[in-house]
């Protein structure tokens, strides 16, 4: 069965103003769709990264793999690794056909009438849980009228939006998105959290915006209150640094991002869990090998998320329940942009977790009007890239992202 087209879409979703230690969320975030047509006309869709950059390299590879066998995963990778070149990284082309290997599966498994996680060696869970992602922010964006999440910009905020994620979605972890403040903030805001619900396994991610002393510091006031920390300093050597002091797990998405990054981080015992993410990884069987490389060197395995629409939620999930060590729960930024989403059927939690769609390939379909009024909204928006530094500094024209921030 071949491939006959691909049809790419980049969309503008909304976002609130979500805070991180680069700047802010801005109201519009930017993603892609591909719609793989197969001969006969059945369509596999996928989705990434809408930066502008990605999008041209998919345009690159588009003529290329029309007329290869949609089950030809690993031949069309190599196909977009030349196509490619060399002036563009491992990294870069694992974006590309990440995308384009999550529609070759969804079309797989519409083609056999089977759910893709059965394409992954099948279902070791029924459901997935993920975490509750908390985020510093804004009532709403500068010149708007405030969202329906409100104000998060302390302890109090933070425990009110976990609140309401729980009481939404049934969470039965948390995560919050740090950096934003200096660290005794966000270590009151992560011991509010603590005894606001006890027992509850809470993550703090700053995302490298602390120095070694700092995340060292860190690492003693929370002891006791984190499930992990997440990549509380850059680089894997200074991880290593941390752990070695560091009386919880530490995880990362930051420092071990590929194959070539794994060797350094378990030399070193810098990092005792990776965050797998398929648009990174190079896809979902790519996570699946993950799985195996977290397996042989016993680190934990859980899941990255960057703001994104249905069709990854599904592939995230079918990736989730088919990876058995990933066992601990996935993020994901839905909640926050769920009311935008592409798939005819948007995703509901129940108690926390999604159960794995049953129906052929991802499970999901796509609404047709929604993807035209976000694609017309990317337009219009004339935005190609994300900008958070550059969207904070207009409301704080001295604001420096320069890392380690504290
Ligand atoms: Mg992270």
């Amino acid at each position: 069965m071949k491939i006959s087209d691909l049809i790419i879409t980049p969309l503008a979703f909304a976002d609130p103003p979500l805070l991180n230690s680069t700047g802010v969320h801005e109201p519009l975030a930017l993603r892609t769709v591909v719609q793989l047509v197969v001969d006969g006309g059945l369509v596999g869709l996928g989705e990434g990264s809408g930066e502008r950059e990605v999008l041209d390299r998919l345009e690159l590879v588009r003529a290329a793999i029309i007329g290869q066998s949609v089950f030809d995963t690993s031949a069309i990778e190599l196909i977009v690794a030349a196509v490619l070149g060399p002036d563009v990284t491992p990294l870069q082309k694992r974006a590309v056909f990440s995308i384009i290997e999550v529609a070759c599966l969804d079309a797989q498994g519409k083609l056999l009438g089977v759910p893709v996680v059965d394409l992954l060696g099948g279902a070791v869970r029924s459901e997935v849980p993920y975490s509750g992602y908390l985020f510093y922010k804004w009532a709403g964006h500068p010149d708007a009228v405030a969202d329906g999440w409100g104000e998060a910009l302390d302890p109090a905020g933070i425990i009110d939006q976990a609140r309401r994620m729980i009481d939404l979605h049934g969470f039965r972890s948390l995560k919050l998105k740090g950096g934003v403040f200096p660290p005794d903030e966000e270590i009151a805001a992560m011991r509010a959290l603590a005894g606001a619900f006890p027992g509850m396994p809470l993550r703090i991610d700053p995302n490298g915006a602390w120095s070694v002393e700092t995340s060292k510091y860190v690492a003693r006031e929370l002891a006791g209150v984190l499930e992990y920390l997440e990549d509380p300093t850059l680089t894997t050597a200074a991880m290593a640094e941390v752990a070695a002091v560091a009386s919880m797990p530490l995880a990362t998405n930051m420092c071990v991002i590929s194959p070539e990054t794994v060797p350094e981080a378990v030399r070193l015992n810098a990092v005792q869990i990776v965050l797998s993410d398929h648009h990174y990884w190079g896809g979902l069987r790519h996570t699946r090998e993950l799985g195996a490389i977290c397996d042989t060197f016993g680190l934990g395995m859980s899941m990255h998320s960057n703001s994104h629409l249905g069709i990854s939620l599904a592939a995230m999930t079918h990736v989730a329940a088919a990876t058995p060590n990933l066992a601990y729960a996935c993020d994901t930024h839905y909640p926050w942009n769920s009311l935008d989403d592409v798939v005819t059927t948007p995703f509901e939690f129940v108690d926390g977790a999604l159960a794995v769609p049953a129906g052929p390939g991802l499970g999901v379909g796509l609404n047709e009007a929604k993807l035209a009024e976000l694609s017309r909204r990317y337009v219009e928006s004339g935005r190609t890239t994300r900008a958070d530094t550059a969207y904070m500094r207009l409301v704080d024209p001295a604001y420096d992202p320069t890392l380690p921030r504290f």
